[in-house]
Order: structure tokens, then C-alpha cells, then sequence
């Protein structure tokens, strides 16, 4: 039986696995996809406190190795089942493997949302994109549409400005969500053109995207726009489907306070994945510090280690 399993290999649950690691507790780590979470896929971040300026990448694969440095078992699978409770020990079922803890942080993190509009589906990948910074340099002096009003949306129609001829920014209300240092940078970019107040309809193409259709939802108007490329970035769903009817969920959100502690004893929440108002790199591997913290002296006063 191992102290620790985390779940997700993002900055919270990277940021848990260093702590726990330091702490000295046995760790199991747990990802479905690739290390990195959301970040990974950020050209460049700037607001990380102590850093001025470094990639998601490069972010995700420093605190990738400190955690492996520092002895965490890094497991790439899906965990799909979590059963028991802390006295007798937790199992954390995958699609491979069986587990036991004594005690679980859940960092499975959010996920891209969709429009959900006809055609999406099917372009996906053949011109509709959920990441500008992959897929951005696919579309070299061609034309492309953001849709979007939250900082994401801003980031990449500034983004793909510098790659593309011309960008469309769709967004459904006359105000962005995004910060005004962002919303004002977009507007005095004379490649990105604002079309607030509308809503994609419908995507166009055989093969691969060639048109989307708007509805101004003001006065009703509808149009065609030609493009090439559409990167829909309208926020994100959370991951803890799986972990449903184990702890507390609000909206898809598993609850925790501040103090990161579920409401089962012995599972933990960290990151994008709980409950709460701000939602960044910062408070992520911040949330995976408390976590681990946290579950030290949960197992501590316990008698478990
Ligand atoms: P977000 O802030 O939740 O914004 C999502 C945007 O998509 C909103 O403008 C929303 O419109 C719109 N939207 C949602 N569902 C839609 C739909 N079905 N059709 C059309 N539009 C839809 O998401 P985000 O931009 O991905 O950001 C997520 C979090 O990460 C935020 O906390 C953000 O601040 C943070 N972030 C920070 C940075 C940075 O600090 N540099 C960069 C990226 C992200 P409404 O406004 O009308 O609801």
C-alpha cells in the first residue's frame, strides 16, 4: 500500500507530488494522457510568480522532473474507479492496474468545452482546432476565427495574428470576460476583426473546414465567413466525472476548501478540478502544495505513518 496516490499529472497534482515526496510519503502518481495538464500548451507564460518569462512546455517538464527527481512513481493510466475510504485503505482502479492508498488527491484538472454545433465534430481536426498554439502554425497567412471572450480567446486571436493574414474574434456577448490589458491589445490589432454579440451556427466543409455561419443574436443578421481555421476556446469542463458519488460535486466541480480536503476523509482535491473563483497556473500548484500538506498530517495524526 502506498501513502499517496495523486490523480493527474498537471501543475496541482505535479506540485502535490513534490510536496509529498518531500514530506516523504510514498507516491503513485497517475496520468491518462501526457504530463502538463492545460499548460503544456501555453507559448509563453508571464504571470507565474518568481519566473519572468518561460514556456508551458518547458514549465510542465521542470516540475515534471522535479517530481520524478524527487522519487514520485509516475504511472501513464486512466484512473477509472476509486473504492474504500481511509481506514481501510483506498483502491485506485485503472484501466490496467489496481492500487492501494492511504490516501488519494484528485488533480484530474478541466477539459476543452465544445460548441456543440453542426459540424464540429466532424472538422474537428480538419480545420477546427481547441488549441491555437498547436495547431496555429497549420494556418501560415491564411484566415482563421476565434471564438471565444475569455482570456484563452484573447490570447490565441493575438497569437494567431502573428501567424495568420487575418482573425475573426466571435463572441456571444458585447463584453469580454477576459482581462482589459488583453481586450485592449486585441483591439488595436489591425489583423483581428470583433464580431461581439455573435454566435457560430454552423461549420461548413467537406473534407476540411470552409465557412462558418454567424448569427448577429442583436438584430438577427446572419453571415457567411470563409476560413480556414476555427479555434474554438470557450472555456473548459471540469474531469471529475469518474469520482462522482465518492466526493462532493458542485457543477461538475468537486467541493473543497480551502484546506483542499473533500468531503471524504483521505481524498483530497487540488487544481482546475475544484470548486472555486480563480483558476490559474499560481493557485493550481498552489492548491497541490496545500493538498499534500495537507494529507501529510491527515495520515501524520492519524497514526498511518
Ligand atoms: P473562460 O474564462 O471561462 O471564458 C470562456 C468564454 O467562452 C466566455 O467568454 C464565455 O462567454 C464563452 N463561452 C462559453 N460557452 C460558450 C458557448 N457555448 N458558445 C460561445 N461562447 C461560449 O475560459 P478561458 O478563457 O479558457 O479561461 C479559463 C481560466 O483560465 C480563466 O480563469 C482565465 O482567466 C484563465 N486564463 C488565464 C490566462 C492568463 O492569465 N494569461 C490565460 C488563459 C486562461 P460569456 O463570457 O458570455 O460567459
Amino acid at each position: 500500500m502506498v501513502d499517496l496516490v495523486i490523480v493527474g499529472a498537471g501543475p496541482a497534482g505535479l506540485a502535490a507530488a513534490v510536496y509529498a515526496r518531500r514530506a516523504g510519503l510514498s507516491t503513485t502518481l497517475f496520468e491518462a494522457l501526457s504530463y502538463g495538464g492545460q499548460i503544456i500548451n501555453t507559448p509563453e507564460i508571464v504571470n507565474y510568480p518568481g519566473i519572468k518569462s518561460i514556456s508551458g512546455f518547458q514549465f510542465a517538464t521542470d516540475l515534471f522532473e522535479q517530481a520524478t527527481n524527487l522519487g514520485a512513481n509516475v504511472v501513464f493510466e486512466e484512473v477509472t474507479e476509486i473504492t474504500g475510504d481511509s481506514e481501510s485503505g483506498f483502491w485506485v482502479r485503472t484501466t490496467n492496474s489496481e492500487t492501494r492508498a492511504k490516501a488519494v488527491i484528485l488533480a484530474t484538472g478541466a477539459k476543452n468545452r465544445i460548441l456543440g454545433v453542426e459540424g464540429e465534430k466532424r472538422l474537428t481536426g480538419r480545420g477546427v482546432s481547441y488549441c491555437a498554439t498547436c495547431d496555429g502554425g497549420f494556418f501560415r497567412n491564411k484566415t482563421t476565427a476565434v471564438v471565444g471572450g475569455g482570456n484563452t480567446a484573447l490570447e490565441d486571436a493575438l497569437y494567431l495574428s502573428n501567424i495568420c493574414s487575418k482573425v475573426f474574434l466571435i463572441h456571444r456577448r458585447e463584453e469580454f470576460r477576459g482581462e482589459d490589458a488583453l481586450i485592449k491589445l486585441v483591439q488595436d490589432n489591425p489583423k483581428i476583426e470583433i464580431l461581439t454579440s455573435y454566435v457560430v451556427e454552423k461549420i461548413n466543409g467537406e473534407n476540411s473546414l470552409e465557412s462558418i455561419e454567424v448569427l448577429n443574436k442583436k438584430s438577427n443578421e446572419k453571415k457567411l465567413i470563409q476560413v480556414d481555421g476555427l479555434f474554438v476556446a470557450v472555456g473548459m469542463v471540469p474531469n471529475g466525472a469518474a469520482f462522482e458519488g465518492m466526493v462532493e460535486m458542485e457543477d461538475g466541480y468537486m467541493v473543497a476548501g480551502e484546506n483542499m480536503k473533500s468531503s471524504t476523509p483521505g481524498i483530497f482535491i487540488a487544481g482546475d478540478g475544484r470548486k472555486k473563483k480563480v483558476r490559474q497556473l499560481a493557485t493550481a500548484t498552489s492548491d497541490g502544495a496545500i493538498a499534500a500538506q495537507e494529507c501529510y498530517e491527515f495520515l501524520k495524526l492519524g497514526g498511518k505513518i
